[in-house]
């Protein structure tokens, strides 16, 4: 079955098309279009660009959702109701859900003969218990605004999940992993027989680690004495933690870990923003080994996780057991989701 997977940001559609067979999975094409709003009009348009490259006859649609709020459990097919729900979590998900939508609309049009379905990044977090997804504010606000732990990269997370088991020759249903996947956005999941129990990211992306430009975990405190003293508005403050913080608003160098670590020996600050992003990833290794009762395998993914194996060390070295293994996993979304949709149409 050969199946389009895209992935949708407000002004890019990344694709990958795979051949999902008995025989075995491979990757056919892949490309990006961005610029959308720019050169390319809308994401119409840069789907019919998309669709004029690939030569292989589509037989199905994978689409990347990130938030799935609290109603999808797995992946789906796609039909007006999914539609509509995934518009009521666009509120959660400003960024990411409303490019989504507009490319499963048009797609739905362009290949309109062809099933699609929905991947969120958020359903593999959906077997967290209650007392990991709650957060200790009135509950009445959790009944009113859904507010809650959601979790993020949950696709990535669950795919070297996956690639881990095999790895280590073992069911993934008898293994207790830390995955950690540090691109640009970080994030942690403690996965204990095959399902999420913990994760780092929270009512959105923003909660956790130290990421490139988010400041992940902080005292909530902080954000209404910023806002008076630097009289700054809700927009102004979401901004900060967003897009000024991290690794960038520590070290006033770079978002980028490579940056980072040039600078690291010679520039204070930048050192600093070292320091903080790897204590930060040693602490919650420790509180997820605690939280599961021990830790079989500690799986590093992401440009960060996959490509800089000195900063892997340093972040296990103390905190990891010598006999639990340190894996690097290249992960594959784009993979996943096309098994998913593979999967529900079979
Ligand atoms: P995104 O989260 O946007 O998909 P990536 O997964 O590529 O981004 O991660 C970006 C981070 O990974 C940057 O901090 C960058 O320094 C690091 N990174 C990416 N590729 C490499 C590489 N080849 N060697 C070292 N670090 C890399």
């Amino acid at each position: 079955m050969k199946i389009l997977v895209l992935n949708s940001g407000s002004s890019s559609i990344k694709y990958k098309v795979f051949n999902i067979s008995k025989d075995g999975e491979r990757l056919l094409d892949k490309g990006l279009v961005e610029r959308i709003g720019e050169k390319v009009p809308g994401h119409k348009d840069a789907l019919e660009i998309i669709l004029k490259k690939i030569s292989a006859k589509i037989e199905a649609v994978g689409h990347r959702v990130v938030h799935g709020g609290d109603r999808f459990k797995e992946s789906v097919l796609i039909d007006d109701k999914v539609v509509k729900a995934i518009k009521d979590f666009s509120e959660l998900a400003p960024l990411h859900n409303p490019p989504a939508l507009l490319t499963i609309a048009e797609s739905r049009k362009l290949l309109s003969g062809v099933p699609h379905v929905a991947v969120f990044d958020t359903a593999f977090y959906q077997t967290m218990p209650e007392a990991a997804y709650l957060y200790a504010i009135p509950y009445e606000l959790y009944e009113k605004y859904r507010i809650r732990k959601y979790g993020f990269h949950g696709t990535s997370h669950r795919y070297v999940a996956g690639r881990a088991a095999r790895v280590l020759k073992k069911s993934l249903e008898a293994l207790k992993l830390i995955t950690c996947h540090l691109g640009n956005g970080c994030s942690m999941t403690a996965v204990k027989n095959g399902k999420a129990v913990d994760t780092s990211m929270g009512f959105t992306p923003l909660e956790g680690l130290v990421m490139g430009t988010r400041s992940g975990d902080i005292d909530a405190a902080i954000v209404p004495y910023i806002m008076q003293k630097e009289n700054m508005d809700v927009g102004g403050a979401i901004e900060l933690l967003n897009k000024k913080s991290g690794l960038l608003g520590v070290s006033g160098v770079s978002n980028d870990m490579r940056e980072i670590i040039k600078e690291r020996k010679k520039n204070r600050r930048a050192g600093l923003a070292f320091d903080i992003f790897v204590r930060r990833i040693k602490k919650y290794i420790g509180a997820y080994s605690g939280l599961m009762g021990g830790v079989d395998a500690v799986v590093f993914t992401g440009g960060i996780g996959e490509n800089q194996p000195g900063l892997v060390k340093e972040i296990c070295r103390g905190v990891v057991p010598s006999r639990a293994r340190v894996l690097s996993i290249a992960t594959d979304e784009e993979l996943m989701i096309a098994r998913d949709t593979h999967d529900i149409i079979i």
